[in-house]
């Protein structure tokens, strides 16, 4: 059973994979050679055969005459004329002759003219003599081209011998000023040849599993020896753990995809990082705001229950300890929206809509709060600005804009809220005159629970939570926008809303 989870889990690896696919690969490559050889052999062996056949053909027409009268009687007969002393004569002669066919254009073999006999060896004979129908066929198309016809057959001797034959049209000494048509085939044995072609099958079968196995091992070897980094990369990345996330995979410089895969990897767990970090301050943050809500509830219960004696001191201290359930409450809501806000759980409900109307009703609203503070509030909006927006998120963004600036702008002072059509974009901004914000916590004032540390930050029931322009930066990320800010100290900050406008045609009216 273990054996074979083993197996599967070796089968499944990359290093037997790879060995797999190198495998075949060298399979087809070494087959595809050995085919393309084997044909290129076996058609220089052929032309090789066809040549010698050619020269035997030349030689057969250099010593053999058709007689139509021979000197022997008034017969047809091949005759061949050769000097008999001549060894090399003789020699080609008689290897010419081994395997020969003579016949008129009826296909019937013309005697020879000394042994009187068919003009056909016995050789021929045994590899089968050609069909009369197919030699008359034969002559018959020869004289009709205007070219020579050659004739090529592939025959066996009885021993299973292979013969190539050509065969063609010869004609006659002239008789009465004519030259008649006869058959004439000669053929050789090319067995040497067939043997050669068996023989390098036969060795690359031999061969190619030998080298099959080789290249395989080989092939394991070498994977092996490749994916050794990569092991070596997943045992750093099993050594780092929550608590030492501080750990890095060492780069190995040698620039190739498993550095780049390092270098990734390390990015990851940098963000990790940062994110376990934020995490970290966030549970601490969060464990701080509550803390303080709770003891200042407890402080005065406590208060009450040992020293309240009147009915108003006991309702002081209750009423008291609402105030700071209020503010317990809101914290865990605003928390309870920006985790669902972030953790993607919050969808928008997107609508067209005018966004002119939505400040100038916003800024009604405010008009109270900005008269009890001294503070001038105003709009500088167009006729319509028109855009695909979550109103509630967008009403959301706005009024938490709007009560910071109202909240740090002093008696006396401007906040003005102004919308912009741009060519591609929305512009919202939130301007006012007020205590504006050190360029050095500039950087923060988007983290959840920060506060600008000075004046007007100590707690007390007017305080912020410091959660308002996370939201607002959400928001404007969630509508694919962004946040600017731009602030000088005592003079003002104006925080600009960066929308991306989407065209007429792109919402329901086209
Ligand atoms: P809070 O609930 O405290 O207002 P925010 O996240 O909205 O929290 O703002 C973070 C901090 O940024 C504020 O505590 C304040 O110090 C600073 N801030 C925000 N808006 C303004 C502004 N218009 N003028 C000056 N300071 C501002």
């Amino acid at each position: 059973m273990s054996r074979k989870r083993d197996f599967r889990r070796i089968s499944r690896g990359l290093r037997f994979r790879l060995t797999i696919s190198y495998a075949l690969l060298f399979t087809l490559l070494l087959t595809g050679v050995a085919l393309t050889f084997r044909v290129r052999l076996a058609i220089a062996l052929d032309n090789q055969i066809q040549e010698e056949l050619k020269d035997d053909w030349a030689a057969m027409k250099g010593y053999m005459r058709i007689e139509p009268v021979s000197e022997f009687g008034n017969r047809i007969c091949s005759a061949w004329y050769y000097d008999e002393q001549d060894p090399d004569e003789t020699t080609i002669v008689l290897d010419t002759r081994k395997i020969y066919l003579v016949t008129d254009q009826n296909g019937n073999p013309i005697p020879d003219s000394v042994t009187h006999e068919p003009a056909i060896s016995t050789a021929y004979q045994d590899i089968g003599i050609d069909k009369p129908e197919d030699i008359r066929k034969r002559v018959r198309d020869a004289m009709a081209s205007s070219k020579p016809k050659i004739y090529w057959d592939e025959r066996r001797t009885s021993k299973g011998e292979p013969v190539k034959v050509r065969g063609g049209v010869v004609y006659s000494e002239p008789h009465q000023g004519q030259r008649a048509p006869y058959y004439v085939a000669i053929g050789t044995s090319y067995s040497d040849n067939e043997r050669t072609l068996r023989d390098y099958t036969w060795i690359f079968v031999g061969v190619i599993p030998g080298a099959l196995l080789l290249g395989s091992l080989l092939g394991y070897f070498m994977a092996g020896r490749a994916l050794t980094p990569v092991r070596a990369v997943a045992q750093a990345a099993q050594a780092i753990s929550g608590t030492n996330l501080s750990m890095r995979i060492p780069s190995r410089d040698a620039g190739d995809e498993l550095d780049y895969l390092i270098l990734t990897f390390n990015r990851m767990i940098e963000r990790l990082q940062e994110s376990f970090e934020q995490m970290r301050q966030f549970s601490a943050d969060v464990s701080h705001e509550l803390r303080t809500p709770i003891t200042a509830i407890r402080g005065q219960l406590e208060v009450a229950l040992f020293t309240a004696e009147t009915t108003d001191q006991y309702r002081e201290a209750m009423f008291n300890a609402l105030t700071d359930i209020d503010r317990l409450s809101q914290i865990v809501r605003a928390l309870l929206l920006l985790s669902q806000a972030e953790s993607g759980q919050l969808v928008l409900q997107k609508a067209r809509l005018n966004l002119c109307e939505v400040v100038d009703d916003l800024v009604e609203q405010f008009q109270i709060p900005a008269e009890a503070a001294g503070v001038s509030l105003t709009a500088e909006l167009p006729a319509e600005c028109v855009a695909e927006v979550d109103r509630v998120q967008i009403e959301r963004m706005i009024t938490n804009l709007l009560s910071n600036a109202l909240k740090f702008t002093p008696e006396g002072g401007e906040v003005k809220v102004s919308l912009r059509m741009e060519e591609d974009e929305i512009q919202l901004a939130v301007k006012d005159t007020g205590r504006g914000i050190p360029t050095e916590y500039l950087p923060h004032i988007f983290d959840r629970f920060y506060r600008v540390p000075g004046k007007g930050t100590a707690p007390g029931p007017e305080q912020g939570l410091g959660l308002g322009l996370s939201f607002v930066l959400w928001i404007a990320k969630a509508h694919e926008g962004r946040v600017e800010v731009a602030s000088t100290l005592g003079k003002g900050t104006c925080f600009t809303i960066h929308l991306p406008h989407h065209p007429a045609g792109d919402g329901a009216e086209v």
